[in-house]
């Protein structure tokens, strides 16, 4: 008897202990584009060609995978982001909800769900059905952030469809919302750090348990070759280029220099490594069982 053909498999949940805390990433999905727009602007065929070849990547298609982060601090169960909800459900993406379940929470266990910034795939899963999908969790988002997409001035035109989405999904919310600043505490050990530029008012989030850290770093970086390896290249997906691309540069020198372990939104499932420092650029490296020992 000849076995069945069963397909790519993949858990998709993660788990792993930090300190007394413990972090679990979510596959909320994937879905599958080009490379150029959006990355390596800058660059030609010939250069994205070299550049995916020497990763062992296609030189055509690119898989974005969206993962949000979630932290059980001993005290608070807190969501970071929430994926694309319904809006991809029917294109690979918006699963978080029922893979929560997979991960072993139900919605109404989330005691806090921060967002990072409030670009589709990080904000479409925060509400399902028309109601808030985390129904017992406090809101929390950068203040400037808010403020930016609220008032609509220095959004991008390329953005429009977003703002909408904001209008419709977010700013109704405003009233749930606790408003954070840089150094603001988001829950024990969990404190919000300004990462402006990918979107103008983006945050990140450094958790912190017995000594150990991870760094929630929504988009910092979207992808772990053509962005991390190349910090420099203008990105589409960036709202403020030329601020994206310094704080990219402020953030991977930060975590190459301090060995930070980063769980990325958009790095390769399960999203959780290490950036080491490649000449001029960076070099991301997947965790291995360093954080199970
Ligand atoms: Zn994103």
């Amino acid at each position: 008897m000849t076995a069945e053909l069963l397909g790519p498999l993949r858990h998709p949940a993660h788990r792993f202990t930090l300190g007394d805390a413990e972090v679990t990433t979510i596959l909320d999905g994937t879905i599958p584009m080009g490379i150029r727009p959006p990355f390596l602007l800058d660059k030609d065929d010939e250069q994205i060609a070299a550049i995916a070849t020497a990763a062992n990547l296609p030189t055509d298609r690119l898989e974005n995978n969206f993962i949000p982060t979630l932290v059980n601090t001993g005290s608070e169960l807190v969501l970071f982001d929430t994926g694309c909800g319904h809006f991809r459900r029917n294109n690979g993406a918006g699963f978080l909800l029922e893979r929560l379940a997979d991960a072993g929470y139900a919605p109404g266990d989330i005691d806090v769900v921060a967002l990072t910034h409030v670009h589709p795939d990080h904000i479409g899963g925060i509400l399902e059905d028309g109601e808030i999908a985390f129904p017992n969790a406090q809101l929390m988002i950068g203040r400037r952030e808010f403020d930016e997409w609220n008032s609509g001035a220095n959004i991008p035109p390329q953005r429009a469809e977003n703002r909408e989405m904001f209008l419709k999904l977010i700013a109704p919310l405003a009233e749930r919302f606790v408003f954070l600043e840089d150094g603001d505490r988001v829950a024990s050990g969990v404190t919000a750090e300004a990462a402006f530029g990918h979107s103008i008012g983006q945050m990140m989030f450094r958790i912190e348990s017995s000594g150990k850290q991870v760094l929630v770093w929504g988009d910092i970086a979207n992808h772990f070759v053509f962005s991390v390896g190349n910090p420099d290249s203008p990105v589409g997906f960036d709202d403020d280029k030329d601020t994206a691309i310094a704080t990219r540069r402020r953030v991977l020198d930060m975590c190459a220099t301090d060995g930070l372990l980063i769980a990325g939104h958009h790095m390769p499932y399960p999203s959780v490594g290490y950036v080491e420092r490649n000449g001029d650029a960076y070099r991301w490296t997947p965790a291995a069982y360093q954080l199970r020992l």
